[in-house]
């Protein structure tokens, strides 16, 4: 079962987030445990600081290597108490950086397998490096935008991690359709009324999925995310193709779009 520990100076900005909806249920159903390492219980001094002003000058502070690294000796303690570092392997050091490899479906699948990790959370101007050197096994970006801290990367994490744990989907099969899983993105979806009224007219669902016929339906949203795929990410579509994730059905509808 993975457990994750969240180094952070501010664990209440993300404990909402694991409260509320599908996410809620992933740890009730046993499947998944979060731990909290405030950071300024690691800190010392009168004022516990955990932040001070560059070496070399320039703007804001920078988080000091010795309160983080406290606290992620204290969750690898911890973990290990626990028993929850099997065959005895060091979960990896996760921290959150606008330099981090992006975020993705991959990662968080990899992740929500596995027995978890250390999450740490920047603030500031970010980390002192040496912390990053010495304790960080993998540098994680939400995307290319700068957010002000890692506590919100982190809730995005541990939330796609939480909806792919066992029984926590009411159907089990929902993941498997979402964008990334099958490496397209998801297709439209429809509810409803039949038709609905909208401003600009009559919108009737497509006719296909009235039909009853699961064949034609399945195979008319592979074709939908193949074709919204082909249009926004050409780049996944190259990915799949190179990981022999089309078949010949799929490149003929390909070709007949004339995008590919
Ligand atoms: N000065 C840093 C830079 O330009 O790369 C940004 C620091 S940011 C204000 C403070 C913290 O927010 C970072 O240490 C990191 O933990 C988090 N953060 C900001 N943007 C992020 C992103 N795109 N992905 C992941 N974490 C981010």
């Amino acid at each position: 079962m993975p457990r994750f520990d969240v180094v952070a100076l501010f664990p209440e900005l993300i404990q909402p987030v694991l409260q509320h909806g599908v996410a809620r249920r992933a740890p009730e159903l046993g499947g998944f445990e979060v731990h909290w390492w405030p950071l300024r219980d690691h800190a010392e001094g009168t004022y516990r600081r955990v932040d001070d002003r560059p070496f070399g000058g320039g703007p804001g502070m920078v988080m000091l290597a010795d309160p983080l690294a406290r606290a992620v000796a204290a969750a690898r303690t911890a973990r290990r108490q626990a028993g929850s570092e099997p065959g005895g392997e060091s979960a990896p050091v996760v921290s959150f950086t606008p330099a981090g490899r992006p975020l993705d479906q991959a990662l968080v699948g990899q992740l929500a397998g596995g027995s978890g990790a250390i999450l740490v959370c920047g603030r500031y101007e970010g980390v002192d490096q040496r912390f990053i050197d010495a304790e960080v096994d993998l540098e994680v970006s939400l995307g290319d935008f700068v957010i002000s801290g890692g506590e919100l990367a982190a809730a995005v994490l541990l939330d796609a991690v939480a909806r792919l744990q066992p029984g926590v989907l009411h159907d089990p099969g929902s993941h498997q359709q979402d964008s990334f899983s099958d490496g397209l993105l998801e297709g439209p979806r429809y509810t409803r009324p039949e038709r609905w009224s909208s401003r600009t007219g009559e919108r009737p669902v497509p006719d296909v999925l009235l039909s009853g016929d699961h064949a034609r339906i399945a195979r008319w949203h592979r074709e939908q995310s193949l074709r919204l795929t082909a249009v926004r990410r050409p780049d996944l579509i190259d990915r799949l193709r190179a990981s022999g994730g089309l078949d010949a059905r799929d490149e003929a509808f390909l070709r007949g779009l004339g995008t590919s």
